[in-house]
């Protein structure tokens, strides 16, 4: 049997890779690993934006991993806490030795014959080749190095500061400064009320409304329940009680959407009515509930901030950028110091790197979605991918407690690869279709995953469906094709185009 270096390569150490590597270290203890981390330091999208009032928009009760309680008061938390919670969690499970910093994967290569990936790394040290058997990719679903950000005309002409959140200058200092926030998702809604505090002036400009719905930060109930059961009982209590009254939300909104919406603009209405002219016309989406994301506020903040005037809602196309700020196309001048480019996000696949399975490329755009944790053909790789409309974490530990089962499955059965065949008729059943309109997703369309006809090349985006089917469900359910070595030949369908993964 050829030698690998480790059992185990996880990519990547934020939420995700660190909450599997804990999976892997006390589930399958004799199992080597390392996790690749291209950055400097973990905690991933976490460490990465320091805008001010960073936070979640999903509460930490579901967000944190089932097997760490989340300690603080506050659900809605600020993003340093949830750094710190990850630090913690690699430090108490002696994760943090095992994180190789610096070690960007640019390639990762699955040869059948040997069983084995290997991943070519860009280090400080010069490039570095590692092998192992099976990989964990829990590299998030976005570039770090680059934001969205379209081009506005007369860019050049504006004479003030320009900022992208996901490059937030330390220095900035909002006081006293009129700041147009150009955005309608999570990052504009929460810089717009925290710059709003000490700025002159905030403008959210946007070109569509966004369902914007307001959430104490602190979960009263979940927090007596920690305090009445301490340590894990408590925690799982709170946890499950968000679990469910979610499932039991969507539930009755999917056969009501119309009441879902009525729902979440009544509630704006509350807010904002007789306080904020035509408040209807700036939270009115033209799509459906959860299409995109819901933008959770915490206590009402960005509401209030509109209520006093500090800041100023802007809903509609933007003509060009003038030496003094933005012009709309309705002829209205926001004379600004500074423009926030809260446009969004680049997203990304397999963290970037180049795949190529037995010499053939693998284009995520051409892949079917395995169970929503592995792609059609790929073997021996599970994607660790949270879910649009729940916490992410609650994805990933369900996937993580999977793949340790599986390990434990492949090394009972004595067989090395594992792989999820799909057949020319699965492709042929590949679905386009899209139920999640967020603009991020939109803009690289024909470079996702398809989703098939059903189970098991789906992803339901039900935490209690995944449950039942990650959790109790058997490992060999007859969807995955287990041997020591078989080659892999991707159907026609399958494909990369002539120069790979460089078409996109
Ligand atoms: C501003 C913002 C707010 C969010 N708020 C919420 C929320 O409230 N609730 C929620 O459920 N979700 C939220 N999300 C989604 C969020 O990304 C996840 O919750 C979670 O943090 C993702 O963790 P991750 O570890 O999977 O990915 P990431 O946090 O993206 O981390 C991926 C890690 O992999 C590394 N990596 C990537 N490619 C490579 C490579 N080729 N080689 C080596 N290392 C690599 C990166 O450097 C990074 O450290 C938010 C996202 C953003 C951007």
């Amino acid at each position: 049997m050829t030698e690998v270096d480790f059992d185990v390569l996880i990519i990547g150490a934020g939420l995700s890779g660190i909450g599997v590597a804990r999976y892997l270290s006390k589930r399958c203890p004799s199992k080597r690993y390392a996790i690749l981390e291209a950055r400097e330091r973990m905690g991933g999208t976490w460490d990465l934006f320091r805008y001010p009032g960073i936070r979640s928009d999903s509460d930490m009760h579901t967000m944190g991993y089932s097997f760490k309680p989340w300690r603080h008061t506050k659900a809605i938390s600020d993003g340093h806490l949830i750094r710190e919670y990850v630090e913690e969690t690699a430090e108490e499970n002696g994760i943090a030795p095992k994180i190789r910093y610096r070690h960007k994967v640019t390639r990762a290569e699955w040869d059948s014959t040997a069983t084995r990936w290997t991943l070519t790394c860009e280090t400080p040290e010069g490039t570095q080749r590692l092998t192992a058997r099976m990989l964990f990719l829990a590299a998030g679903y976005y570039k770090f190095h680059e934001g969205y950000r379209p081009d506005f005309p007369g860019e050049k002409d504006f004479r003030g500061g320009m900022i992208h959140p996901q490059f937030w200058p330390e220095d900035y200092d909002p006081a006293g400064k009129r700041i147009a926030v150009i955005g309608s998702g999570a990052t504009a809604v929460t810089l717009t009320p925290t710059l709003a505090q000490s700025a002159t002036k905030v403008y959210q400009v946007q070109r569509s409304p966004t369902y914007v719905t307001s959430r104490p930060s602190e979960d009263r109930i979940g927090n007596l329940l920690k305090r009445v059961f301490p340590g894990r009982a408590g925690y799982t209590l709170a946890r499950w009680r968000i679990i469910l009254r979610g499932a039991m939300l969507r539930r009755k909104f999917a056969k009501d959407i119309k009441g879902a919406k009525r729902l979440l603009i009544g509630g704006v209405g509350q807010q904002l009515q007789g306080c904020v002219p035509e408040w209807e016309r700036h939270f009115t989406p033209d799509y459906w509930p959860w299409q995109q994301r819901l933008c959770l506020v915490p206590d009402g903040d960005f509401f209030a901030v509109l209520r006093e005037g500090t800041a100023e809602m802007v809903t509609g196309h933007i003509e060009r950028f003038t030496p003094e700020g933005v012009l709309m196309t309705d002829g209205r001048r926001l004379e600004v110091d500074t423009i926030v480019t809260a446009t969004g996000l680049v997203l990304d696949y397999f963290g970037g790197m180049e795949m190529v399975v037995d010499g053939q490329h693998v284009d995520p755009g051409k892949q079917l979605i395995f169970k929503g944790f592995m792609y059609s053909n790929v073997p021996n790789m599970i994607y660790f991918r949270g879910y649009t409309n729940a916490s992410w974490t609650l994805k990933v530990d369900l996937v993580a407690e999977y793949a340790c089962r599986l390990l434990k499955h492949m090394d009972r059965k004595g067989v090395r690869q594992v792989v999820p065949a799909a057949t020319s008729a699965d492709f042929a059943k590949m679905s386009d279709s899209i139920a999640f309109t967020s603009g991020y997703f939109l803009r690289v369309r024909h470079r996702l995953p398809k989703h098939g006809e059903d189970f098991p090349w789906i992803h339901k985006q039900d935490y209690m469906w995944d449950r039942k089917t990650l959790k109790r469900g058997a490992v060999d359910d007859g969807t995955l094709v287990f041997s020591n070595g078989e080659p892999v030949i991707f159907p026609p369908e399958q494909q990369a185009d002539a120069d790979g993964i460089a078409a996109e």
